[in-house]
């Protein structure tokens, strides 16, 4: 059996075009919806990440802005940066490109962004409305996974959802989401005795743990879904060859490339799930999506509660705390 491949980039689509509409008829009113990046110092993969949710902005004509505060930036002055964007009637979304430099508070920072404004949905008022199944913002990768799941009409009531991993932007969040969905969940962290077993009892299983190719094949009920938020770039060309033992073409790439990467869920486990998520592209363009979801959801939240909405992305189905 080969699992039904759960298309993240195909969904990734599919919203854009929905969000496309609604940035339309916003705008249209006079409400542009905007999302200001700080981005701080010159990492390359924070540089990366931010020119992409940039470019995202601007492929649906919403408006963008950039801060890049230097490396030696204080707690006080990115404060002072983010207290300025709260005040901005036109940012509806301010992003805080992580990971921020040493001498950087970094909860103080994401505790100083407005909940209002807060799209990667990491302010402990957002959080507490998630667990209180409350409308928010919620964060993006849970709420990407939550999406692949429902627009692939995966049966989410009463089935048993297996989480692995308890961070609070993925693992948390996503166990709260599916359980507001009705399904019974039960959370696994590094302590977790029996973790294949406990596997083995899912319908749903989400990894989020940052170790590749973990979950095995054989831990996989047959026919259930796999969602693998893992993304972890593998160079070691021992490992490349257990991982890809049944992929020669995956293997071939990764001897080109030296590198590649893989999820928390070894490649085998397409022969035994039901369905799931490729890596890359599946859940990885999700996120992106849903800060661009989420920036349009806060301008309507904040300055647009009257004008008919488009979109189903981030709506109430299914959890009130979304
Ligand atoms: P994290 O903060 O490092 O959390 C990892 C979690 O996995 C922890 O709760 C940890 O348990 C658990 N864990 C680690 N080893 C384990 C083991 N052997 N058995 C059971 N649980 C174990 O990571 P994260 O930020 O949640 O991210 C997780 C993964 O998702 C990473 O690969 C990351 O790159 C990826 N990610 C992808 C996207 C995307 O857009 N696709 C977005 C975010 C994250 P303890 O709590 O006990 O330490």
């Amino acid at each position: 059996m080969t699992a039904r491949i759960l298309d993240g980039t195909k969904i990734r689509d599919e919203i854009f075009a929905e969000l496309k509409d609604e940035v339309a008829i916003l705008s249209s009113a006079g409400i542009r919806p905007g999302l200001a990046a700080v981005l701080v110092g010159e990492n390359p993969a924070s540089q990366l990440y931010v020119k992409s949710k940039i470019a995202a902005c601007e492929q649906l004509g919403m408006g963008s802005g950039l801060l890049t505060p230097d490396a030696s930036v204080t707690t006080m002055g990115l404060l002072a940066i983010v207290e300025d964007l709260n005040r901005d009637n036109d940012t509806d979304g301010i992003l805080v490109q992580l990971p921020l430099p040493a001498q950087v508070d970094t909860k103080r920072i994401l505790e100083a962004v407005d909940p209002a404004k807060d799209v990667d949905g990491f302010h402990p008022m957002n959080l507490g409305k998630l667990v209180s199944g409350r409308p928010g913002l919620v964060a993006c990768t849970p709420a990407g996974c939550m999406e692949i799941l429902r627009r692939n009409e995966i049966a989410i009531e009463g089935a048993n959802a297996v989480v692995l991993g308890r961070s609070d932007i993925v693992g948390k969040p996503m166990a709260l989401l599916l359980m507001h969905a009705n399904a019974t969940v039960t959370i696994c962290h590094s302590k977790t005795k029996n973790l294949a077993d406990v596997v083995r009892g899912a319908d749903i299983v989400v990894a989020a743990m940052g170790k590749a190719g973990f979950v095995q094949a054989d831990w996989i009920k047959p026919g259930a879904t796999v969602i693998d938020v893992g993304t972890n770039r593998v160079t070691d060309a021992a490992e490349a060859e257990k991982l890809f033992r049944n992929f020669p073409a995956r293997l071939e790439k990764f001897r080109a490339k030296g590198n590649a990467l893989v999820g928390d869920v070894h490649p085998d486990a397409v022969n035994v799930a039901g369905a799931i998520t490729p890596v890359p592209g599946g859940v990885g363009p999700m996120t992106i999506t849903m800060l661009m979801s989420n920036t349009v959801k806060a301008a309507r939240m904040r300055r647009a509660k009257t004008i008919p909405r488009v979109i189903s992305a981030g709506g109430p189905a299914g959890a009130g705390a979304r």
